[in-house]
């Protein structure tokens, strides 16, 4: 389960954005999950509670934005969205796939008091 290294990380970036800003209270945050993460939301809703605690984030509402992720097919030549490991082109149903992002967790908004 790496659900709880990411979680560490996401608070440590709420940290630091934190202390820059002078915010009392995180209350929500909003974290996009690409869909080739193999995070599961379940555990990440659990982990991301678990490493709030004693923290500005601490109660936080957390909501999860899924990410498709981008590939390149080299069998019709075009940019596709894919939301699986292995995926085939949605477009030409090829396997030649180049995956070029998707397996990234990054925090897309806090809201503070
Ligand atoms: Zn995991
Ligand atoms: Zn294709």
């Amino acid at each position: 389960m790496h659900e709880i290294s990411l979680c560490e990380s996401t608070i440590e970036i709420i940290q630091k954005q934190v202390q820059q800003h002078g915010v009392k209270r995180v209350t929500g945050v909003w974290l996009e999950v690409g869909a080739l993460s193999c995070v599961e939301e379940s555990s990440l809703r659990f982990c991301f509670d678990v490493v709030c605690r004693g923290t500005v984030a601490e109660g936080s509402q957390l909501h999860i934005i899924h990410k498709p992720a981008q590939a390149w097919c080299w069998d019709c030549s075009s940019e596709v969205e894919i939301t699986q490991h292995e995926a085939q082109c949605p477009k030409c149903q090829g396997f030649s796939l180049r995956v070029d992002s998707g397996d990234a967790l990054q925090i897309k908004e806090l809201e503070v008091e």
